[in-house]
């Protein structure tokens, strides 16, 4: 396996996987990686000739105020998770590679980054559309990894990929979970012991809310009000959005179909680390 720095690099390996009519599939990833990017490379490996796995801590797509310094980096412990995944390449990029000066051009979105994650991270989804854009141009993917745990970003690029006729498929992968049911994230390292035997409580309430939607209810309002009742049970956990939306658009629905093309997506505070999840409806 090879670690990347450079786009020049990159380039280089995809030109010889092409010429030789061999498929790629890229996995993005901002490192720190756990058993759910895990899931997305072993999904690469088994789908294509080579996997690339890109570990970059976005800049571009940081607001002023969160935590770009202190996300957790670890690259000793990234190379051995890919390197045992079977990936072929690492891209790993310095922000001034990828961004060099001036940088005038991006690209942007309207309708599904607006609310949810888009409302309180106002950088965020053009961050990962000029990003994914630039990863997809480098490494000419015929597939792509997103996990469905962040639902809006997967919902972004299916979209961008389709308006912007990049030419590959987006693979969606399911949320991994430890034991107790806590969504995997790189962030779950900003918890302390007592935070983090809280944090279950987040997947609890969102069973809560499909047993709900297995009895029978359908009413959007009646099913947020459930979730934020079993969250409530929880002291500290405090609830930034709690949405139930038609999962291609991310657009708020006042009923469930009951088909499972709605989910609810939620974001929560628990102390100073802000934690999303989703449970398909
Ligand atoms: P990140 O490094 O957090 O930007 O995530 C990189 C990719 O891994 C994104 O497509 C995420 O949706 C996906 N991912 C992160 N956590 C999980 C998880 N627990 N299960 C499945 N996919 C995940």
């Amino acid at each position: 396996m090879k670690i990347l720095h450079t786009k020049q690099e990159m380039r280089a390996a995809v030109a010889a996987w092409k010429e030789a009519g061999e498929s790629i599939g890229l996995v993005p990833t901002m490192g720190f990686l756990h058993e759910g990017h895990a899931s997305l490379i072993r999904a690469s490996v088994r789908d294509n000739d080579h996997t690339v796995v890109s570990v970059f801590v976005n800049p571009m797509q940081f607001s002023p105020g969160e935590d770009l310094a202190r996300y957790p980096r670890d690259m000793a412990h990234d190379t051995a998770v890919c390197e045992r995944e079977g990936a072929d390449v690492i891209f790993h990029p310095a922000p001034e590679e990828m961004y060099g000066q001036p940088f005038y051009t991006y690209t942007d979105m309207n309708v599904i980054p607006d609310g949810l994650c888009g409302a309180s991270r106002p950088a965020m989804f053009r961050g990962v559309c000029t990003v994914c854009s630039k990863l997809f141009h480098l490494a000419s993917p015929d597939r792509a990894y997103f996990g469905k745990k962040d639902a809006q970003q997967l919902a972004v690029i299916r979209r961008m990929v389709q308006d912007l006729d990049f030419n590959l498929t987006v693979v969606g992968c399911e949320s991994v979970r430890e034991p107790d049911g806590l969504a995997m994230s790189s962030r779950n390292t900003y918890l302390s012991s007592e935070e983090r035997s809280k944090a279950p409580a987040i997947y609890r309430a969102l069973c809560h809310v499909k047993q709900l939607v297995e009895n029978g209810e359908k009413e959007s309002a009646v099913l947020r009000q459930g979730f934020e009742e079993e969250i409530s049970r929880t002291e500290g956990l405090a609830v930034e959005y709690c949405a139930v939306v038609n999962a291609g658009d991310m657009q708020e629905t006042s009923a469930v179909q009951g088909d499972g093309s709605c989910l609810m997506a939620v974001a929560l505070r628990l102390g100073k680390t802000r934690l999303i999840d989703n449970i398909e409806l």
